[in-house]
Formats: C-alpha cells, sequence, structure tokens
C-alpha cells in the first residue's frame, strides 16, 4: 500500500466504525496465518486511554495496525523505539499520531503542578502544546499536542528522519472524538 492507500483505508475503516458496521474478523487461522511475521500497514501512537482504541476505530484486525499507547500520546524515548522498530524493520510508510476529546494526560499538564516524577516527565512532553495553546479550548491544545509529538518524534529520530527524507515516510496527526467515533486527520 502506498501513503495514500493507507489514508484511504484508515478512513473507511473509520467510516465502519462509526456506522457500527465492522468487518473484524480474527480469528484461529488467521492467528496462525500471523505466527510467520507481521505486516502491519500503518503506525498508530495513541493515548492509553480505554476509549480510544486504534484496532476498533479503524476497523482492523490483528497485523494490520502497529499501535502504541501511552497517556497523552507523547514521543519520548520509549514509544520513539517502539516505532523506530516498526519503521525500520517493517516497513511502515505511515504514522499517525492519535489526541483525543478530553484528554486527561492533557489537562493534568494544562494544570500542571507537581505530579511526582513520573506523570512530572509525561507532561513535560506535553508543556510545548500547554505554552502554545494558552488562552485556547483544552480540544485545541489536544489538536497541538499531536501535532508537536508527530513532528518531535522526527527531531529526535535519525532513523525517522532518514525514512521521511529517503523512503517516502509520512507523519501525520489526527484528533478522535469520542462521542461520534470519528478521526478528524
Ligand atoms: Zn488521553
Amino acid at each position: 500500500m502506498n501513503v495514500q492507500e493507507i489514508k484511504k483505508r484508515l478512513i473507511s475503516g473509520n467510516n465502519n466504525y462509526i456506522g457500527d458496521k465492522e468487518n473484524l474478523s480474527s480469528n484461529a487461522s488467521l492467528r496462525n496465518e500471523l505466527t510467520g511475521g507481521q505486516s502491519p500497514f500503518a503506525i498508530v501512537l495513541s493515548c492509553a486511554d480505554s476509549r480510544v482504541v486504534p484496532e476498533m476505530i479503524f476497523d482492523c484486525n490483528i497485523g494490520e495496525l502497529f499501535v502504541v499507547r501511552v497517556a497523552g500520546n507523547i514521543a519520548n524515548s520509549s514509544s520513539i523505539a517502539s516505532i523506530e522498530y516498526a519503521v525500520a524493520h517493517l516497513n511502515c510508510k505511515m504514522i499517525l499520531v492519535l489526541g483525543h476529546e478530553s484528554c486527561g494526560a492533557v489537562t493534568a499538564a494544562v494544570k500542571g503542578g507537581d505530579n511526582g516524577p513520573n506523570l512530572n516527565h509525561l507532561c513535560g512532553h506535553i508543556s510545548a502544546a500547554v505554552k502554545m495553546g494558552e488562552g485556547k479550548e483544552l480540544s485545541d491544545v489536544i489538536k497541538i499536542n499531536a501535532a508537536n509529538n508527530a513532528k518531535s518524534m522526527v527531531e529526535n529520530s535519525e532513523i525517522l528522519k532518514n525514512a521521511v527524507n529517503n523512503s517516502g515516510l509520512v507523519i501525520e496527526s489526527g484528533y478522535y472524538n469520542l462521542g461520534s467515533g470519528k478521526v478528524d486527520f
């Protein structure tokens, strides 16, 4: 699949999900087929929020999406390393950073304060969006944060930079609406 086809597939899968017309059919034969290897068609960096499940949102089976989930969909060393694997070894050509409505991690970053070392680290990856989104709606900060992390993962990875410049890797950000199920690209 080229990048245009990948995006088309994500949009059509999302439309199935929105219309409650999913084709999900993971079963024993598919599991067995996939024991030999994986070739997911896209990478999604999304939040850990239980309402934001990329495989369901895009109507995908096992083996179709390489999903990295961390609160606030942040591009830190661990999430970037996971994504690098899918780019370098599985030849994925598209990364989608998926923010979502009412994100608790972004809300915590906006509130600020000392939240202990772990959450402070996480909020540190969101702070640029908080600054850029000052005075704006939470949904705007969430969108800025997804775009920022899409950008910063390239800045912090030689593998991704190289793939963008030389092998047509495309990185986009999106926003997931909890109620409608729709992804705005
Ligand atoms: Zn979230």
